[in-house]
Protein backbone atom coordinates (compact mmCIF):
# COMPACT_ATOMS: atom_id res chain seq x y z
CA UNK A 1 0.00 0.00 0.00
CA UNK A 2 1.28 3.64 -0.54
CA UNK A 3 1.95 5.48 1.99
CA UNK A 4 -0.08 8.56 2.64
CA UNK A 5 0.74 11.10 5.00
CA UNK A 6 -2.67 13.23 4.97
CA UNK A 7 -5.21 13.50 7.96
CA UNK A 8 -9.00 13.85 7.65
CA UNK A 9 -7.99 17.60 8.63
CA UNK A 10 -5.72 18.14 5.52
CA UNK A 11 -8.08 16.93 3.64
CA UNK A 12 -11.06 19.40 5.19
CA UNK A 13 -8.76 22.13 5.12
CA UNK A 14 -8.00 21.66 1.35
CA UNK A 15 -11.74 20.95 0.37
CA UNK A 16 -14.69 23.02 -0.18
CA UNK A 17 -17.56 22.08 2.97
CA UNK A 18 -20.16 21.22 0.67
CA UNK A 19 -18.26 19.02 -1.11
CA UNK A 20 -16.57 17.40 1.91
CA UNK A 21 -19.86 16.85 3.36
CA UNK A 22 -21.43 15.26 0.13
CA UNK A 23 -18.12 13.25 0.11
CA UNK A 24 -18.16 12.07 3.21
CA UNK A 25 -21.94 10.54 2.73
CA UNK A 26 -20.98 9.39 -0.33
CA UNK A 27 -18.31 7.43 1.59
CA UNK A 28 -20.66 6.69 4.62
CA UNK A 29 -23.28 5.06 2.08
CA UNK A 30 -20.39 2.88 0.39
CA UNK A 31 -20.54 3.91 -3.18
CA UNK A 32 -16.43 3.38 -3.62
CA UNK A 33 -15.11 0.73 -5.10
CA UNK A 34 -12.44 -0.93 -6.40
CA UNK A 35 -9.22 0.64 -4.60
CA UNK A 36 -6.50 0.02 -6.33
CA UNK A 37 -3.31 1.43 -4.36
CA UNK A 38 -0.05 1.45 -6.12
CA UNK A 39 3.73 3.52 -4.68
CA UNK A 40 1.89 6.74 -5.86
CA UNK A 41 -1.28 6.62 -4.47
CA UNK A 42 -4.82 5.00 -5.33
CA UNK A 43 -7.49 4.77 -7.91
CA UNK A 44 -11.46 3.93 -7.48
CA UNK A 45 -14.86 4.13 -8.68
CA UNK A 46 -17.73 5.74 -6.56
CA UNK A 47 -21.11 5.42 -7.78
CA UNK A 48 -22.84 8.38 -8.43
CA UNK A 49 -25.56 9.09 -10.81
CA UNK A 50 -22.90 7.27 -12.80
CA UNK A 51 -19.89 5.84 -12.17
CA UNK A 52 -16.79 8.00 -11.91
CA UNK A 53 -13.53 6.88 -11.92
CA UNK A 54 -11.16 8.72 -8.99
CA UNK A 55 -7.53 9.10 -9.02
CA UNK A 56 -5.55 10.31 -6.24
CA UNK A 57 -1.78 10.91 -5.92
CA UNK A 58 0.18 11.58 -3.10
CA UNK A 59 3.71 11.86 -5.12
CA UNK A 60 6.92 14.09 -3.54
CA UNK A 61 3.91 15.23 -0.02
CA UNK A 62 1.26 16.81 -2.57
CA UNK A 63 -1.98 16.05 -2.43
CA UNK A 64 -3.56 15.61 -5.66
CA UNK A 65 -6.63 14.68 -7.33
CA UNK A 66 -8.57 13.97 -10.44
CA UNK A 67 -12.02 12.49 -11.23
CA UNK A 68 -13.63 12.00 -14.45
CA UNK A 69 -17.35 14.09 -13.73
CA UNK A 70 -18.15 17.57 -15.13
CA UNK A 71 -16.44 19.28 -12.44
CA UNK A 72 -13.37 17.57 -12.18
CA UNK A 73 -12.84 17.52 -15.75
CA UNK A 74 -13.00 21.13 -15.57
CA UNK A 75 -10.19 20.98 -13.15
CA UNK A 76 -12.25 21.48 -10.21
CA UNK A 77 -10.23 19.75 -6.94
CA UNK A 78 -11.77 17.57 -4.31
CA UNK A 79 -15.36 17.24 -6.19
CA UNK A 80 -17.57 14.92 -3.89
CA UNK A 81 -16.28 12.18 -5.32
CA UNK A 82 -12.69 12.48 -4.64
CA UNK A 83 -13.22 13.12 -1.45
CA UNK A 84 -15.21 10.37 -0.91
CA UNK A 85 -12.37 8.01 -2.04
CA UNK A 86 -9.45 10.06 -0.24
CA UNK A 87 -12.17 9.20 3.14
CA UNK A 88 -12.06 5.35 1.96
CA UNK A 89 -8.50 5.14 1.80
CA UNK A 90 -7.75 7.16 5.17
CA UNK A 91 -10.37 4.07 6.60
CA UNK A 92 -7.93 1.98 5.44
CA UNK A 93 -5.23 2.48 7.96
CA UNK A 94 -6.26 2.68 11.49
CA UNK A 95 -3.12 4.80 12.23
CA UNK A 96 -4.29 7.45 10.57
CA UNK A 97 -7.72 7.87 11.35
CA UNK A 98 -8.36 10.05 13.75
CA UNK A 99 -11.50 10.66 16.31
CA UNK A 100 -14.09 12.34 15.66
CA UNK A 101 -13.92 16.53 16.11
CA UNK A 102 -14.84 18.15 19.21
CA UNK A 103 -18.28 20.49 18.83
CA UNK A 104 -17.11 23.61 17.75
CA UNK A 105 -18.23 25.22 20.34
CA UNK A 106 -18.45 23.41 23.46
CA UNK A 107 -19.45 25.91 25.45
CA UNK A 108 -22.41 26.86 23.73
CA UNK A 109 -23.68 23.69 23.03
CA UNK A 110 -23.60 22.79 26.64
CA UNK A 111 -25.79 26.13 26.95
CA UNK A 112 -28.09 24.73 24.66
CA UNK A 113 -28.71 21.03 26.23
CA UNK A 114 -29.31 22.81 29.13
CA UNK A 115 -32.28 25.08 27.66
CA UNK A 116 -35.96 24.35 27.61
CA UNK A 117 -37.35 22.64 24.44
CA UNK A 118 -40.13 25.08 24.19
CA UNK A 119 -37.32 28.48 23.96
CA UNK A 120 -35.20 25.91 22.02
CA UNK A 121 -38.32 25.42 19.55
CA UNK A 122 -38.75 28.94 19.83
CA UNK A 123 -35.72 29.63 18.54
CA UNK A 124 -35.44 27.53 15.76
CA UNK A 125 -38.57 29.28 14.48
CA UNK A 126 -37.52 32.50 14.22
CA UNK A 127 -34.18 31.62 12.36
CA UNK A 128 -36.36 29.45 10.05
CA UNK A 129 -38.46 32.39 9.47
CA UNK A 130 -36.18 33.84 7.39
CA UNK A 131 -34.33 31.30 5.99
CA UNK A 132 -36.37 28.61 4.07
CA UNK A 133 -33.72 26.27 3.55
CA UNK A 134 -34.01 25.90 7.37
CA UNK A 135 -37.49 25.47 7.40
CA UNK A 136 -37.54 22.78 4.80
CA UNK A 137 -35.56 21.17 6.85
CA UNK A 138 -37.39 21.18 9.69
CA UNK A 139 -40.59 20.69 8.25
CA UNK A 140 -38.93 17.35 6.75
CA UNK A 141 -37.93 16.62 10.07
CA UNK A 142 -41.28 16.76 11.53
CA UNK A 143 -42.30 14.65 8.37
CA UNK A 144 -45.03 17.69 6.92
CA UNK A 145 -45.84 17.37 3.30
CA UNK A 146 -45.10 21.27 3.35
CA UNK A 147 -41.24 20.40 3.51
CA UNK A 148 -41.25 20.27 -0.76
CA UNK A 149 -43.37 23.33 -1.33
CA UNK A 150 -40.89 24.87 0.76
CA UNK A 151 -38.16 23.62 -0.75
CA UNK A 152 -39.48 24.28 -4.32
CA UNK A 153 -39.64 27.95 -3.13
CA UNK A 154 -36.56 28.63 -1.95
CA UNK A 155 -34.58 26.69 -4.83
CA UNK A 156 -36.79 28.75 -7.51
CA UNK A 157 -36.17 31.88 -5.74
CA UNK A 158 -32.42 30.94 -5.31
CA UNK A 159 -31.88 30.03 -9.19
CA UNK A 160 -33.47 33.05 -10.65
CA UNK A 161 -32.07 35.28 -8.19
CA UNK A 162 -28.50 33.98 -9.02
CA UNK A 163 -25.87 35.49 -11.46
CA UNK A 164 -23.66 32.83 -12.40
CA UNK A 165 -19.97 33.47 -11.86
CA UNK A 166 -18.14 31.82 -15.15
CA UNK A 167 -14.79 32.48 -13.86
CA UNK A 168 -14.20 30.89 -10.94
CA UNK A 169 -15.78 29.48 -7.42
CA UNK A 170 -16.79 32.26 -5.48
CA UNK A 171 -19.11 31.07 -2.55
CA UNK A 172 -21.13 34.22 -1.16
CA UNK A 173 -21.24 35.99 -4.21
CA UNK A 174 -23.99 36.50 -6.54
CA UNK A 175 -25.76 34.62 -4.61
CA UNK A 176 -24.40 31.35 -4.75
CA UNK A 177 -23.95 30.58 -1.18
CA UNK A 178 -28.22 31.24 -1.13
CA UNK A 179 -28.28 28.78 -3.56
CA UNK A 180 -26.33 26.33 -2.60
CA UNK A 181 -28.14 26.16 0.76
CA UNK A 182 -31.48 25.98 -1.24
CA UNK A 183 -29.89 22.52 -3.44
CA UNK A 184 -28.48 21.12 0.54
CA UNK A 185 -32.23 21.12 1.27
CA UNK A 186 -32.87 18.42 -1.16
CA UNK A 187 -30.48 16.21 0.43
CA UNK A 188 -32.21 17.14 4.08
CA UNK A 189 -35.44 15.79 1.76
CA UNK A 190 -33.75 12.69 1.02
CA UNK A 191 -32.58 12.33 4.59
CA UNK A 192 -36.22 12.34 6.07
CA UNK A 193 -37.65 9.95 3.18
CA UNK A 194 -39.25 12.26 0.85
CA UNK A 195 -36.67 10.59 -1.81
CA UNK A 196 -38.65 10.52 -5.09
CA UNK A 197 -40.00 14.51 -4.15
CA UNK A 198 -36.51 15.32 -4.32
CA UNK A 199 -35.31 13.84 -7.25
CA UNK A 200 -38.51 15.18 -8.90
CA UNK A 201 -37.68 18.78 -7.84
CA UNK A 202 -34.19 18.58 -8.51
CA UNK A 203 -34.93 17.96 -12.22
CA UNK A 204 -37.84 20.39 -12.28
CA UNK A 205 -34.79 23.47 -11.10
CA UNK A 206 -32.43 21.96 -13.07
CA UNK A 207 -34.69 22.41 -16.26
CA UNK A 208 -35.32 25.85 -14.73
CA UNK A 209 -31.56 26.41 -13.74
CA UNK A 210 -30.83 25.89 -17.91
CA UNK A 211 -33.84 27.89 -18.83
CA UNK A 212 -32.91 30.84 -16.97
CA UNK A 213 -29.33 30.80 -17.50
CA UNK A 214 -29.37 29.61 -21.18
CA UNK A 215 -27.52 26.38 -20.67
CA UNK A 216 -25.05 27.94 -18.51
CA UNK A 217 -23.32 24.72 -16.52
CA UNK A 218 -21.24 24.79 -12.99
CA UNK A 219 -21.13 22.91 -9.67
CA UNK A 220 -24.98 23.74 -8.70
CA UNK A 221 -26.24 23.57 -12.37
CA UNK A 222 -24.46 19.78 -12.06
CA UNK A 223 -25.93 18.84 -8.57
CA UNK A 224 -29.38 19.70 -9.66
CA UNK A 225 -28.68 17.23 -12.72
CA UNK A 226 -26.97 14.47 -10.28
CA UNK A 227 -29.46 14.69 -7.68
CA UNK A 228 -32.65 14.96 -10.87
CA UNK A 229 -31.16 11.19 -12.06
CA UNK A 230 -30.60 13.22 -14.76
CA UNK A 231 -28.09 12.23 -17.82
CA UNK A 232 -24.46 14.03 -18.26
CA UNK A 233 -24.88 14.37 -21.74
ZN1 LIG B 1 -16.05 13.93 -9.24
Amino acid sequence: MAQHRFRVEDLKSATDPQWFARGERYFEQGRVSRLRYDQRGVSAVVDGSRNYLVRIDTSDGVLSDSCTCALGQDGYSWCKHAVAVALAWLATDRETTSSPPPPPDPELSAFLEDQDSAWLAEQLLRIADDQPAVLARLQAAAGTHTAVDTARDALYRAITGYTPDPDGWNPGDGGAEWLRQAIDTLDDLVEYGYEAEAAELAADAHALFDKTHEGYEDGHSERLREMGGLDSD
